[in-house]
Parts: C-alpha cells; sequence; structure tokens
C-alpha cells in the first residue's frame, strides 16, 4: 500500500558557496571545464507543492518580483521534465519562499529545481533512485545535482560529475548580498575575455583545501578558498572590492566572491565571530543586506511540518 504523503509537500533546498572555483578555458561546446569544491550552506529556499487543474508557480519573498513565474522559471522546467519522463501531466501549484538571493552566485535557482524534483518523486510516490534524480537534474542546470546532495563535494565537467568530500564539523559564513545581481554567463564572458587581454593568475589544485576541511579547522580553510571567477565579477562590479576588504576588516578570516558572484561569502571562526561580523558589515553601508549560514548542510529534502520554520 502506497505510504499517504502530507499536501502541501515542503521541501527546503540550501544554497551554495564555492569554497573553491577552478576554470579552465572555454570547451566547443560553449561550457568551461571546472572544477569546484561546493558546501551547501543554511541559507535555502523553501518549496510549497499541491496538486492543482494546470502548472503554475507563485514566489514570494524580498527578491520575488524579479523571478519570473512562467516556463521560464526553473521549477516549471523541472516539473515538465521530470513529467515528461514518468508520463504525467505536471498539474501542481509550487510556490516558492525565497531566501536565497536571486541572480547572487548562490545557486538559488538550481536549489528550487532540485526541491521540485525531491517534492515530486515525494507526491507522485515516484520513488526515483539518486542515480535517476541526478540524470534529471543535470538535465536542468549544471548545479542542479549539487543542490539535491548538499553537503561538501567536489564537481568536475560543467560542476554536475559529483565526489562527496570528507568535511569535519561546522562552518559559519556571512553573507553580503549585493543591490543587483549578476548573469552567470555575462561573469563567464568578462573571465574570458580578461584572459584574453592578459593572463590572470589561475587557482591551483585541491589538495590543502580538502586536508582543512577533514580537519573541521576554519582557519586553516580561511587561506585556500578561491575562486577564478572573483575578478571577473569585481570587474563587472567594482564595488565588491570595498565589500571584501569590509568583511575582513568586521572580522572574518578571509572572503570571497561566491560563485559568479555578487554575493559575498565570509568565512569566519566560529558561531559569535560570525553574529559580530554581520553587525559590523551591516553598519558598513558596503551591500544591500546581510545574512549569517553555517555549512554544511543536507540537500534539498522534504521537511515535515513540525520542522518548518
Ligand atoms: P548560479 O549560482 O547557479 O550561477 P545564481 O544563484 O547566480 O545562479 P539564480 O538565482 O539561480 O542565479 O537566477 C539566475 C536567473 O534565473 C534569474 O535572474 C532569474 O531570472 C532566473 N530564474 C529562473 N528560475 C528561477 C528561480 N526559481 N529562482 C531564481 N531565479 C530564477
Amino acid at each position: 500500500m502506497l505510504s499517504v504523503v502530507p499536501t502541501p509537500v515542503v521541501v527546503r533546498a540550501p544554497s551554495k558557496v564555492n569554497l573553491h572555483l577552478s576554470v579552465g578555458d572555454l570547451r566547443p561546446d560553449g561550457f568551461h571545464e571546472l572544477t569546484t569544491v561546493f558546501q551547501a550552506l543554511s541559507l535555502s529556499d523553501e518549496l510549497s507543492v499541491v496538486p492543482a487543474k494546470t502548472l503554475s508557480v507563485r514566489v514570494r519573498g524580498d527578491d520575488a518580483r524579479v523571478v519570473p513565474t512562467d516556463s521560464r522559471n526553473l521549477v516549471w522546467k523541472a516539473a515538465e521534465l521530470l513529467g515528461h519522463r514518468v508520463g504525467r501531466e505536471p498539474s501542481v501549484e509550487i510556490t516558492i519562499d525565497k531566501g536565497i538571493p536571486v541572480a547572487g552566485g548562490m545557486a538559488g535557482g538550481s536549489a528550487d529545481a532540485a526541491a521540485t524534483l525531491v517534492a515530486l518523486n515525494a507526491m507522485w510516490h515516484l520513488d526515483l533512485s539518486r542515480d535517476e534524480l541526478d540524470e534529471v537534474a543535470a538535465q536542468l542546470g549544471s548545479d542542479v545535482p549539487f543542490s539535491l546532495h548538499g553537503g561538501t563535494a567536489v564537481g568536475t565537467g560543467r560542476g554536475e560529475k559529483l565526489l562527496p568530500v570528507l568535511s569535519r564539523n561546522s562552518f559559519h559564513w556571512v553573507l553580503a548580498l549585493a543591490k543587483g545581481g549578476l548573469q552567470t554567463p555575462a561573469v563567464y564572458n568578462e573571465l574570458d575575455e580578461l584572459r584574453a587581454k592578459g593572463d590572470p593568475p589561475r587557482l591551483g589544485g585541491t589538495e590543502d583545501l580538502m586536508h582543512a576541511l577533514a580537519s573541521g579547522d576554519a582557519r586553516a580553510l580561511a587561506p585556500l578558498l578561491g575562486n577564478d571567477l572573483q575578478a571577473a565579477a569585481v570587474s563587472l562590479m567594482p564595488q565588491l572590492r570595498r565589500t571584501l576588504r569590509a568583511g575582513v576588516t568586521a572580522g572574518a578570516l578571509a572572503g570571497i566572491v561566491s560563485g559568479s558572484g555578487p554575493t559575498c561569502a565570509f568565512l569566519c571562526a566560529d558561531a559569535d565571530a560570525a553574529v559580530s561580523v554581520s553587525a559590523e558589515l551591516s553598519g558598513a553601508g558596503v551591500c544591500r543586506t546581510v545574512r549569517v549560514a553555517s555549512g554544511p548542510v543536507p540537500g534539498a529534502r522534504v521537511v515535515t511540518s513540525e520542522s518548518i520554520g
């Protein structure tokens, strides 16, 4: 007998920061070869899915008005793709509560897509395996498989081929959300242009970073954070330089641009330090708003009514 899945099905999906993002040259298919170490953070989106007559999407939260609610939304694509794959009409109403900044380099759209797959897998009693969900996720976007998995992982290829990484302890982060977003393709184009004009330094390997993660030592991890897209993001939004400096002045161990930016992520020594860095950064006038987060956290997962907060 099928177990009853209560509706709405509510799924929480994490944001991510790239602890290491090394970008190779442009491939013939237009993508760049990446080696990246992702960490899933507690700053998250929540999706609520109920059966309906047709597919529809609603978005709530500070950034809601800049998120499309039609077939351009990744959750729409996820519902259609999964429906097509299993031979069902994706007749559901999806409500997204956005906690992750839009176009912020924290994989907000990917988190929502992963959450949709998890919600429909439960609501439709599909019982799809991890591998099957991964395959659908990878068709939706490079970061979607990681949003499903969460934790800390190395991604290669376009970032979609994942291997879990041993990471001890929680790390504490302060996130500086920018006024406005950056579109990921524009940041990659800018990097290609910077590389065509000169030869900006490129990140090395990830061996030391892996040791620091395994030891759970934030002080050892801090100097190893790196992002090849940072120079391109700063070139498109020069004010990020001030934000990065302000976070370190406020007491963070290190700051990096998250993914393609413009969110800046500051690693802090512990939870208390994160609260104090966030307070100081809020007053520095270098960003739209500040959030505290920790990681690693799990990937997209159904939350029960008791854990909805
Ligand atoms: P990444 O870190 O994966 O490169 P990002 O976090 O920088 O992505 P997103 O927030 O995923 O960027 O959004 C990029 C664009 O995708 C937005 O400008 C928006 O128009 C569109 N979009 C489609 N679906 C969503 C969604 N569910 N949430 C946010 N944006 C979405």
